[in-house]
């Protein structure tokens, strides 16, 4: 049974000109230990889908309809108190700029110590530190360390210790927002290491959200593609590499400089994802796929399964549906 189970969920932000839909009617599950990549590019949506997983959306976004159900209790109906609960211990956030979410007036120790307190108020102090030590010691971060400031810190050092934040209360589930976005290439690959490692360790689920198709390449068992709040493409990551169904997914796939393929120009996707206050009809990649029919324009496809469990949302491929 799926750890996460998301069902048709849809997300507002309400603003003076409109209504943004950001998430239009997505449905995701997550399994124990598995990597879901979450690509798509900017403005598609993916960032508020993670945070509504911890119902942190940010004003004035709200879940308007829809569920998100962790272990069997539906995280959109859960009250402030049980969310102040399952938030860190259960489902925990990597965000995407550690010096904008670290406390520059604490040290590194005491950004653990207050996260793991609130969990667990009475936890003695001595405790406390070593198990701070045995997160920062599977970080590949030095011990002594934990005496500095934010500031005194390297910027994949920091990184390290926000994923160490999220993990300090050994969560079943981590979302991961753009956490390389930051790091230089050297620094992005230790991370790869360490989250590897880390699932190896604590069989954690992951939710890697990125448009950084690399990282997914290398790091998730599935990926789910969302475009202008729809999700359009999901399964196996392998497959969806070797052989995308949905145009969209083939053009970003396309735009991956491949270092081996002697590539001597990288095929850009023309146009920009729609305005979401007022989408075109139909299939809202229609104005820019490159295989679009006439049904496409006036029809909004469905999400259908075809062969080695890949779904996809696409009128190309409706005639072989199975379900
Ligand atoms: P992504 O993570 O794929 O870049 P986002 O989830 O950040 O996409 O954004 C999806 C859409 O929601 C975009 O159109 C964005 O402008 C809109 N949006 C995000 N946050 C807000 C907000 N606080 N107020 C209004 N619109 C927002």
């Amino acid at each position: 049974m799926a750890i996460l189970s998301i069902r048709n969920l849809v997300i507002d932000y309400p603003i003076n000109i409109g209504t943004v839909r950001a998430v239009d009617g997505v449905s995701i599950d997550l399994e124990k230990g598995e990597t879901l990549g979450l690509v798509g590019e900017s403005g598609c949506g993916k960032s508020t889908l993670g945070l509504s997983i911890l119902n942190l959306l940010r004003p004035p976004g709200r879940i308007t309809s829809g569920s998100i159900s962790f272990d069997r209790t539906d995280i959109v109906t859960m009250t402030r108190r049980e969310l102040l609960q399952m938030r860190g211990r259960d489902i925990a956030m990597v965000f995407q700029n550690p010096l904008t979410s670290l406390n520059p007036l604490y040290r590194i120790d005491r950004q653990f110590y207050e996260t793991i307190r609130r969990h667990e108020p009475n936890i003695k102090k001595k405790e406390a530190i070593e198990r701070i030590a045995s997160v920062l010691d599977s970080l590949g971060i030095e011990r002594a360390r934990m005496n500095d400031y934010p500031h005194q810190l390297s910027g994949g050092m920091r990184q390290r210790i926000m994923i160490g934040l999220g993990l300090i209360l050994n969560p079943d589930i981590v979302i991961a927002d753009e956490p390389t976005t930051s790091l230089d290439v050297i620094v992005e690959a230790g991370f790869i290491d360490l989250l590897a490692r880390l699932k190896r360790n604590f069989n954690l689920s992951v939710i890697l959200i990125t448009h950084n198709l690399g990282l997914v390449a290398q790091l998730a068992n599935r990926v789910a593609v969302m475009y202008a709040g729809k999700l359009v493409e999901i399964g196996e990551a392998d497959q969806i590499f070797k052989e995308p169904l949905h145009p969209y997914t083939k053009g970003l796939i396309c735009c991956v400089p491949n270092i081996k393929l002697d590539q001597e120009q990288l095929e850009i996707m023309d146009g920009n994802p729609p305005d979401l206050v007022d989408p075109p009809s139909g299939c809202r990649f229609s104005p820019r796929c490159p295989e679009v029919m006439d049904r496409c324009r006036i029809e909004a496809p469905v999400m259908a399964t075809f062969d080695k469990k890949t779904s996809a949302a696409c009128w190309l491929y409706n005639t072989v549906a199975t379900t």
